[in-house]
């Protein structure tokens, strides 16, 4: 008597299992958070220099990171000052502190392409550069889901291959207006500084490193800059909101 009640049990339970398995293989799969598709290749556009949008922006942007150190640091000012900026990440640095893409993601802060490798550009052809920037596209969408708009060339190389070679990957290329020269070995916060005062105005993207072998005098000087661009009245604003 127990015996059967145990087999019909024994069954029931084999059924309902079979019945779930089934209607969950039937359910749809639940859907990826930040679809990593990347736009339509832009047509021929000039590079970015400036921002196109109107009132009183500039935009700071990152070179070269994460840097396991120096990145976290400059967050802390950035968030400070409520600031957000654009990163243009290698994917091998991306690989090594992936945490730091995704806090980079979710402080509501740009993510952009500055290739895999940081490779030496003008020596390569258009198919090997692409080669190049879908592999740091793939780390970046793979790590942060979501797509870099914007491609930056390492050592602003612009190249024939390079245009054409942003245009396969279907991004943008973003340069900038204002470079201090922050990656300077031995080059002081206040020459940093100096030349982004000397030079700012509405409209201008501005070029700093927080990957390279300058970041604490970069860190020094952007500080100070902060506090003199906010009082001045400028708003801050990543590549895609202008
Ligand atoms: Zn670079």
């Amino acid at each position: 008597m127990i015996i059967g009640k145990r087999r019909r049990r024994g069954r029931w339970l084999a059924l309902s299992i079979l019945l779930w398995g089934t209607i969950a293989a039937a359910a749809p799969q639940p859907a990826i958070p930040h679809p990593p598709v990347p736009p339509p290749a832009p047509p021929n556009s000039e590079p970015l220099r400036t921002l196109h949008r109107p009132g009183q922006c500039i935009a700071l942007t990152f070179d070269d990171g994460p840097h396991p150190l120096y990145t976290p640091q400059l967050l802390y000012i950035l968030r400070r000052h409520r600031v957000r900026a654009t990163f243009f990440l290698t994917g091998v640095q991306c690989e090594k502190y992936p945490g730091i893409v995704r806090q980079l993601a979710s402080e509501g802060h740009e993510l952009g392409n500055h290739g895999y490798l940081h490779a030496q550009l003008s020596r390569m052809s258009a198919g090997e550069i692409a080669r190049d920037i879908r592999q740091a596209d793939e780390v970046i969408v793979r790590i942060a889901g979501v797509w870099p708009r914007y491609f930056r060339p390492a050592g602003g190389v612009l190249t024939p291959a390079v245009l054409d070679a942003a245009r396969q990957t279907g991004h943008p290329i973003a340069m900038w207006s204002i470079d201090p020269r922050d990656w300077i070995v031995g080059r002081d916060a206040t020459s940093i500084t100096a030349v982004v005062k000397d030079t700012v105005a509405p409209g201008r993207i501005v070029l700093f490193h927080d990957g390279g072998a300058n970041q604490p005098r970069m860190l020094e000087a952007l500080d100070t800059l902060l506090d003199f661009l906010e009082h001045q009245g400028y708003r801050f604003v990543t590549l895609s909101e202008a």
